[in-house]
């Protein structure tokens, strides 16, 4: 059922079994999964069922360190969150990228890749996947004229990735949250603080406030954040009346680690004669998948680098695209569509049968985990009265010796068959040069803010996302990410949730 809580008399005290703050891919899928149990689920959604100016100003806040999109438009603020603006890219994390690597800081999640494998494949369902199959065997049988490069298999391989349609979580699954007689989506209902007892163990309640000045209160048994990275952080940090530094943050971890993956144009491929590279190229009448270059783990040791993929883009196209980070500078998140229509066209443009000579390679790559590199608050506050969020995202030398390593290790695969001849673009060449060129950018993808791990010291919540020392706060989404790996993050975040509502299915099914 939907309640709009703007039309709730003021200081209404909703009451639930569990309580999920945010109704973007997290928040929904975690909601769904709820419907025809005996819980009353609260699903609070700060926005409405449309884009607002003024709720998406409720997003804005400085950036500081490498250049960064505006926050207020490097996300959505209603139903259905940023997957009404997503671009679909899904690829499923390697079981390297879950280890300790002892070349990366800070790396190492408390769970392995195959323990989010059944939950992969439930996602899949979520976000309109194909089959839960990410070989290349698998997919080049379903279309042979799909051919690989030549490589030596022990250095690099084809990594799939499959496009979700891309699922609009806000207009797919409105209809399904609505009528579920037993999830009760409040929607204007910004989540702006949450009470706990006096020792900061347990929460009590949650307060929310709309801008026609209204006041809720909620309280549930459970309450999962599901806002997204940087808002699950802002929330912790600005809930201080029980524990001064924020909930969760004795230690100082919430917020910190701040993640993105670089998205970059970083070298030249060059062959003899044309090539159509159909393997990598998006097949947009079709199956949509396609194949990214990326280095096996064996290399990724050999090397001491970070985890990341190239892709292929025809060199007289990409020359005229200019990078996103300097078309979409707009605070209005609509821009978008102009931004996407630009790279779309000329996408398609490239899809030339007969190929090209030259393709420009672009790498998505995992950066490392900083500490430096976080989500605070700022003394400025929102219409609402919640301190701002302030973004300083900072990269480490090892991004730009990893991003070196990847193109030595397809260059020498290239040049031991003579099929292609790779060229590092400038800002790679001077190996002493650790500067980052004015067109570096992310891919809008948040993620680390709220890690996880068993140290208390070191992470914010454990295996199963519990908030350290809270027993009933859990985080969902991609704040909970140890390591980002090279794939795009809604996947595995989706995975987690799906993971997350399994454990609490068996925890609520002994104390609700
Ligand atoms: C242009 C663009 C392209 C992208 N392309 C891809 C891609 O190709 N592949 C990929 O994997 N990912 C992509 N992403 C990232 C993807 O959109 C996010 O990973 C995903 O939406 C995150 O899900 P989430 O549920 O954690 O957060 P969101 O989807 O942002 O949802 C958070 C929800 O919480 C609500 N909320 C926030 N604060 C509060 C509060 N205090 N109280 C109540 N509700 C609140 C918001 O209104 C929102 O509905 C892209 C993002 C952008 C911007």
């Amino acid at each position: 059922m939907h309640i709009d809580a703007r039309q709730l008399p003021d200081h209404t005290v909703i009451e639930g079994d569990i309580c999920i703050i945010g109704a973007g891919a997290a928040g929904i899928s975690m909601a769904l999964e709820w419907i025809n149990t005996p819980y009353k689920i609260i699903l609070l959604e700060g926005g409405g069922f449309e884009y607002e100016a003024a709720m998406q100003d409720l997003y804005r806040g400085k950036t500081t360190g490498q250049r960064y999109f505006p926050l207020e438009s490097a996300r959505l603020h209603y139903f259905g969150g940023t997957t009404g603006h997503w671009a679909g890219f899904c690829s499923t994390f390697e079981p390297i990228d879950f280890e300790k690597r002892d070349w990366i800081p800070h790396s190492g999640w408390p769970i392995k890749r195959e323990d989010l494998d059944p939950f992969y494949a439930r996602a899949h369902q979520n976000l309109d996947l194909g089959p839960y199959e990410y070989s290349y065997d698998y997919w080049a049988k379903t279309d042979p004229a799909r051919v690989s490069l030549t490589f030596d298999k022990e250095s690099l391989f084809n990594k799939i990735w499959q496009f979700s349609p891309p699922t609009r979580f806000g207009t797919k699954y409105k209809d399904a949250i609505v009528n579920a007689a037993n999830i009760h989506l409040y929607t204007y209902a910004n989540a702006t603080d949450i009470q706990a007892n006096e020792n900061a163990s347990v929460i009590e309640e949650l307060t929310v406030k709309n801008l026609a000045g209204k006041q809720h209160t909620v309280k549930a048994k459970y309450f999962v954040l599901a806002c997204c990275a940087i808002q699950n952080a802002r929330l912790l940090l600005a809930s201080n009346k029980q524990a001064p530094k924020g909930l969760g943050n004795d230690e100082d971890n919430v917020g910190r680690y701040f993640m993105e993956h670089l998205e970059i144009k970083s070298a030249e491929m060059w062959f003899p004669r044309l090539d159509p590279l159909r393997l990598y190229a998006v097949d947009f009448s079709k199956t949509k998948w396609r194949a990214e270059l990326a280095i096996t783990a064996k290399k990724q040791r050999e090397y001491r680098i970070l985890n990341g993929t190239a892709s292929f883009t025809p060199l007289e196209v990409a020359k005229n695209q200019p990078a996103f980070i300097d078309i979409w500078k707009s605070s209005d998140p609509k821009e978008r569509e102009k931004a996407f229509d630009k790279f779309g066209e000329v996408e398609k443009k490239a899809n030339i049968k007969s190929g090209h000579k030259a393709y420009q390679m672009f790498t998505r790559m995992e950066q490392a985990p900083n500490p430096n590199s976080r989500i605070t608050l700022d003394s400025e506050r929102d219409a609402l009265g919640m301190p701002r969020a302030m973004l300083h995202w900072e990269l480490t030398l090892l991004e730009k010796h990893s991003l070196r390593g990847i193109y030595e290790i397809i260059g020498k695969e290239m040049g031991k068959t003579a099929k292609g001849r790779v060229r590092l673009l400038e800002y790679l060449q001077d190996i002493k040069d650790s500067s980052w060129p004015q067109f570096t950018g992310g891919g809008w993808h948040h993620m680390g803010t709220t890690r996880m791990g068993t140290d208390v010291k070191t992470s914010v919540v454990d295996a199963n996302c519990q908030v350290h020392g809270i027993a009933n706060l859990f985080t969902a989404g991609s704040s909970c990410y140890v390591t980002a790996a090279a794939p795009n993050p809604t996947l595995t975040l989706v995975a987690l949730t799906l993971r997350l509502s399994d454990h609490l299915k068996r925890i609520a099914g002994n104390r609700v």
